[in-house]
């Protein structure tokens, strides 16, 4: 095994990027830089049913030796898979079971799992006794590049997902490849629409990677079956998403201008996927929303037609829709307008999306306004 890399996020070095590093090298370092009498690992059963045991059997073994005098204990928590876990009831389930086991403010909350987990955990950290710190094990590649990194923590509401939540930073994010092996494909591909997303607001040689990168990451029937090969392009692929996040995420941590690039995709990503959950997942949500996004900035002018191009065949590329039609389902225009309202980038009612001037570079530095007859235009069509 070679040694994980590091990436530094809020002038701190708390990224770890490798592979295998569950649960050993996880274990060995949290003992070591987040020492605590109580471990809570939460996650949900999927994930829990392939590596809780060992993450636990190596917990007792590694805390023997390695602090035998104070050795703290670990309590773990699974969840039901899916979103309506990210609820207010979760939330408190998990604060009354918690506080009923005497976690004291050294609690070190371990989030392993996808978006969900993360999320859900993160701000169950940032609350729970004034907060305390929290440790994010993604294993979805949408949660790798994405939702593990930068500190938004949240819960989601009857009126719409994420609407309730923090920032609060973990105290260490380790991104192990290889618990990639077990995702399955339509997850695999939800996470790259994030990763394309990143790769066309902020570097076009990054683009350029995934282009080429496509027809042997899209080969495999599954992700157990990826060559070694494979791993190495997606650790890359991987690195170098987290790396775009972790920048933009230090320059603009309450996401006031430049991190709101992040969103886009996602302005009429979010209105169609509140329609259309959970049928379809964020990331081929997001894939329609960068499409039309992006026929915005083509429609004034802003990118070219060519541009336009390039960023369809990726998101095609990596089997991921680029229309409604595409994929059957119709949802009515009027809805997805209305549904943009509550958008937490706009000002007021006036609605802001990210605009592209080619792919890997923006028009401004931050979501620019639009006119409700631009967003209507492009979903005419
Ligand atoms: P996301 O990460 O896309 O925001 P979730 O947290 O809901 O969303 O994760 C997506 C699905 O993938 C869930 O059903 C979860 O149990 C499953 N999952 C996540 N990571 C893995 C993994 N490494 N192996 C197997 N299943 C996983
Ligand atoms: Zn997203």
């Amino acid at each position: 095994n070679e040694t994980p890399s590091r990436i530094s996020i809020l002038g701190s070095d708390s990224i770890i990027l490798g592979r295998n590093l569950w649960p050993q090298h996880i274990i060995e370092q949290i003992l070591r830089d987040v020492p605590s009498s109580t471990y809570v690992l939460i996650s949900d059963t999927n994930i829990a049913r392939v590596y809780t045991e060992q993450f636990q059997a190596k917990f007792g073994y590694l805390t023997g030796i390695i602090v035998k005098d104070r050795r703290p204990r670990l309590l773990t928590r699974e969840l039901p898979p899916g979103e309506p876990s990210k609820s207010r009831q979760t939330k408190a389930d998990i604060e009354d079971w918690m506080l009923s086991n005497n976690c004291t403010r050294d609690t070190v909350l371990i989030a392993l799992g996808g978006g969900v987990i993360g999320d859900l955990v993160g701000f169950v950290a940032a609350t729970y006794m004034r907060g305390v710190r929290f440790v994010q094990c993604p294993t979805s590649l949408l949660a790798m590049v994405d939702s593990s990194i930068g500190g938004k923590t949240a819960i989601d509401t009857p009126m719409g997902k994420n609407l309730i939540g923090a920032f609060w930073q973990p105290t260490k994010i380790f991104i192990d490849i290889s618990l990639l092996k077990t995702l399955p494909k339509r997850e695999f591909i939800n996470g790259m629409a994030e990763i394309i997303k990143t790769a066309a607001i902020w570097s076009e040689s990054d683009f350029r990677q995934l282009e080429a990168s496509s027809s042997i990451l899209m080969s495999f029937e599954k992700p157990s079956d990826m060559s070694e090969e494979a791993l190495n392009i997606i650790e890359r692929i991987v690195h170098a998403a987290v790396a775009v996040k972790a920048q933009v995420v230090s320059s603009d941590e309450k996401e006031t201008g430049l991190r709101g690039l992040l969103n886009f995709g996602h302005s009429i990503g979010h209105a169609i996927e509140a329609i259309l959950t959970p049928r379809m997942l964020h990331g081929e949500c997001v894939a329609i929303g960068m499409v039309k996004e992006a026929e915005i900035a083509r429609n004034r002018g802003d990118l070219d037609q060519i541009q336009l191009n390039r960023l369809r065949k990726c998101i095609m590329s990596y089997g991921l829709p680029q229309s409604l039609e595409e994929v059957g389902q119709a949802c009515s225009i009027d809805r997805i307008i209305q549904n943009m309202m509550i958008d937490k980038k706009n000002d007021g009612i006036q609605k802001k999306i990210v605009l592209l001037n080619r792919v890997g570079s923006c028009i401004e530095q931050k979501a620019m306004l639009v006119q409700d007859s631009e967003v209507r235009n492009v979903l005419l069509l």
